[in-house]
């Protein structure tokens, strides 16, 4: 019986390192690192977060903006409008005309202005003016979907037990051949299934300047892909 156990325990061992071994998590996770420590972040993404306090709410807003919008044109609105009205009360004071200047030219400006102040609102009705630190209260805020409630979480509370997902998280690991999923939110359950902890909380910066810079989304630079060796290229057809 003891011997059985043992071998038991031998077995799923193996089979842990097995499944570690085909998907290379830890060397491709090391070689992404040393990927994004070359990559310069873009100005304004350096600067941000020193204009604008960093918190739950500032976070909420900013993702909120970044939907469907150029990094720098969020960066820049994110400054404009968080910079003075970085609280839900100060955020319903502003008309919605008011937003909309302050986040013009972001994309969808008109209904980011109009959702921006209806959740600064139910946060101050129904939680007390704080964002909640619940991802299930986060969701059911209006316009807030898995991506940003993930983010908020993430980044606004630092918990790092979520996985946010961009097209770049949902794209890039499909390709190289981790999993074979449809949507987003497939790709989320599925990650949080096979990739080990120990990466969850730098899964989302990594891929998304992954996606930007190397494995983008048209044709990506696999003759420079550092970790090109590990990739299946899953449906890409056309590569650099
Ligand atoms: S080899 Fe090509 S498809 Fe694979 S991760 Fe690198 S850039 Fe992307």
């Amino acid at each position: 019986m003891y011997l059985f156990k043992h071998s038991h325990h031998l077995h799923i061992k193996t089979m842990i390192s097995n499944v570690e071994d085909t998907y290379h998590f830890n060397e491709i996770m090391t070689l992404l690192h040393q990927h994004s420590s070359t990559v310069q972040k873009p100005l304004v993404s350096r600067e941000k977060w020193e204009v604008i306090q960093k918190t739950p709410f500032t976070v909420l807003i900013s993702c909120l903006l970044s939907l469907r919008t150029k990094d720098e044109v969020t960066e820049d609105a994110s400054i404009r409008l968080l910079g003075r009205y970085d609280t839900a009360e100060k955020i319903v004071a502003l008309s919605e005309e008011e937003i909309q200047e302050l986040i013009y030219p972001v994309g969808f400006y008109k209904t980011k202005a109009k959702r921006i102040k209806e959740i600064s609102q139910t946060i101050i009705d129904v939680y007390n003016g704080t964002v909640p630190k619940d991802f299930t209260k986060l969701l059911s805020l209006k316009g807030v979907g898995r991506k940003t409630a993930n983010i908020v979480m993430v980044y606004g509370f630092d918990d790092p037990s979520h996985i946010p997902i961009d097209t770049h998280c949902h794209r890039i690991p499909n390709r190289i051949g981790w999993i074979h999923t449809k949507t987003p939110e497939e790709t989320e359950l599925q990650l949080l299934r096979i990739l080990p902890k120990q990466y969850w909380t730098d899964f989302n910066h990594l891929f998304v300047q992954f996606g930007q810079t190397i494995c983008t989304p048209l044709s990506p630079h696999c003759s420079i892909c550092p970790i090109s060796q590990y990739c299946k290229k899953t449906q890409v057809t056309k590569h650099r």
